[in-house]
């Protein structure tokens, strides 16, 4: 039944025409729990409340089916205005976009140039930015663009799926341009081709990998919500005597949030990944496939309406 439902909320998802209704009427189904208001303006009022509370922050200006060269340059435009603005008002926050949105699925070229406008802004006012993994056909691709940034760049990370078999290559392949990863299981429905079926064995690559990149001496950002990989890295951490400069959790905005608060006042770091946008829809059916048990809380919040 669990199944069913993550199935049938990744393909709601995945519907333009609901895209497009819901981008129309509105924020709704719940969404405000997990998204931070349609604006840049609501995003940044966000960041500033969770600055107050001791988080750390990622923004994320969520766009799906970016599928023509103005809509990926409008994409990058707001992304240099979301950097500036968190630079003028000292937030703290860095920005997590997707190389889809910047392009890539149109022309490789056209990416990496709105990356190029991006991290040059991004350099100058301070900010870091994080390429977010996409699907497994993705992976390569964003890859060998982050390496070719890393190369001049030293504000940009990424991301990589623990749930991928090829994650554990990926990450020695990646060892000498010392690079800040986000470590994830992955949230993409992925053939058993290319990536584990059976969670535990994505919950083991995930503590072997958090272990083979704290120990090469990289910066690694825990993001999960799971508690057995939170207590597992904190373990590892005091083990090691690895410093608290070189790590920090990540969780999702509105997911665990009074864990979230107590990772703050365990002393840790811990950035929140906030999303905004008008596309909403489509982020808000991933997060209820992940965790059906969230409808019981959105359709709580439809009869409240
Ligand atoms: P799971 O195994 O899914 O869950 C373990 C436990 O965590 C659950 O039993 C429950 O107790 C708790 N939990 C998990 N989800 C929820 C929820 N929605 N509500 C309440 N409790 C919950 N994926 C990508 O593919 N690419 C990315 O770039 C990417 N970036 C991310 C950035 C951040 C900061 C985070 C936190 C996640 C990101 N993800 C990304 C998503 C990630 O891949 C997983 O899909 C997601 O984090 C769920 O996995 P989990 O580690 O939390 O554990």
């Amino acid at each position: 039944m669990e199944q069913l439902l993550r199935n049938f909320f990744l393909f709601l998802g995945k519907n333009r025409r609901l895209t497009v209704l819901a981008k129309k009427y509105g924020m709704m189904f719940g969404a405000s729990r997990f998204v931070a208001g349609a604006t840049l303006e609501g995003a940044l009022k966000t960041i500033h409340e969770l600055n107050a509370q001791g988080f750390s922050v990622t923004i994320d200006h969520l766009g799906e089916f970016v599928d023509n060269e103005r809509e990926a340059c409008d994409m990058a435009d707001h992304c240099i205005q979301a950097i500036e603005a968190i630079a003028d008002r000292g937030l703290d926050s860095q920005l997590s976009l997707k190389l889809t949105s910047m392009g890539l699925d149109i022309d490789r070229e056209l990416a990496i140039s709105n990356m190029h406008r991006i991290l040059k802004v991004a350099q100058k006012r301070g900010v870091f930015i994080t390429i977010d993994m996409e699907d497994e056909p993705h992976c390569q691709i964003t890859l060998d663009i982050f390496k070719e940034l890393r190369a001049e760049y030293d504000n940009i990370g990424t991301v990589v799926q623990a749930y991928l078999y090829r994650t554990v290559d990926d990450l020695q392949d990646l060892n000498p341009y010392h690079p800040n990863l986000r470590i994830v299981k992955g949230a993409y429905k992925e053939p058993p081709e290319v990536a584990f079926p059976d969670k535990r064995d994505v919950d083991e690559n995930y503590k072997n990998l958090v272990t083979i990149h704290l120990l090469q001496g990289n910066y690694t950002a825990i993001a999960t919500h799971d508690e057995a990989m939170i207590q597992f890295a904190k373990k590892l951490v005091a083990e090691h005597q690895v410093p608290k400069d070189r790590f920090e959790f990540q969780m999702l905005y509105g997911i665990r949030p009074e864990r979230q608060k107590q990772i703050v006042e365990e002393g840790y770091k811990m950035r929140i990944y906030v999303p905004y946008g008008e596309d909403w829809y489509g982020y808000n059916m991933r997060r209820l496939a992940e965790r059906p048990a969230n409808v019981a809380f959105v359709l709580k919040g439809m009869l409240k309406r």
